[in-house]
């Protein structure tokens, strides 16, 4: 997954990002309002984190040319703590939700974890495929009932393809939501981590699609789905 920090304090810009990427994402980052909606309006981002007050152009006005540019994008927005208009303000801007100032930054996770999972239409932080668990809490992988340790990319590369089953994900897409801007971006190095991941899960529920990308197929339609898994 790939993110976007929009924040011009610096300091919380970058402890921002710092978090994000230590909790396996990808993530650029913009300190003011037109570098953000650029940004906002030509990379494909899972979700952006926007601060309301900004140079150049302020937040509310950033989400709004994005919304009425068409761009889904969900969005947190960082607001004062008191300024409920800001809030009001935000939701009718076409905001998903929103962290008030001054914020631990687990709430942040949380709040970002929880808008990935909905627009990817998951109701719980645990996603499962077969014997294969996602705790997108943690960020751990778990193989029936044994962890599983996978570098940042690896954990990455699942947790898309996760969020996503039943979609046959391009190299494209892939390198799209798996690297920032300043990564050196090579679609062939997709075909080393799935493969590594593969090795690495012991269970095959990566199907590659001949010229057209990878699939995990969705949970009902995995074989050796674990017993008593509801769907
Ligand atoms: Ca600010």
């Amino acid at each position: 997954m790939r993110l976007l920090v929009v924040e011009d304090d610096r300091d919380l810009n970058r402890q921002i990002v710092t978090a994000l990427e230590q909790a396996g994402y990808a993530v650029d980052r913009a300190y003011d309002g037109e570098e953000g909606h650029f940004l906002g309006e030509t990379e494909p981002y899972d979700a952006v984190i926007l601060d309301i007050g900004l140079p150049l152009k302020d937040g509310l006005s950033v989400l709004e040319l994005w919304r009425n540019a068409g761009i889904k994008t969900p969005v947190l927005l960082l607001t004062a703590r008191d300024r409920w208009s800001d809030k009001v303000q935000g939701f009718d801007a076409g905001a998903d939700d929103y962290v008030a100032k001054p914020f631990h930054m687990e709430e942040v996770l949380a709040h970002v974890r929880a808008l990935l999972r909905r627009a990817a239409g998951h109701a719980s932080s645990d996603l499962s495929c077969g014997p294969v668990k996602l705790d997108t809490r943690a960020g751990r992988v778990i193989v029936d009932g044994n962890a599983i340790k996978l570098t940042s990319h690896e954990y990455r590369l699942l947790a898309y393809l996760m969020h996503h089953t039943g979609r046959v994900i391009s190299r494209t897409e892939l390198v799209e939501h798996l690297y920032d801007q300043d990564f050196d971006r090579d679609s062939n190095t997709i075909e080393v981590f799935v493969g590594r991941l593969r090795k690495k899960l012991g269970v095959d529920i990566i199907q590659t699609i001949r010229g057209l990308g990878y699939l995990i197929a969705p949970p009902n339609d995995q074989p050796s789905s674990a017993p008593g898994a509801t769907s």
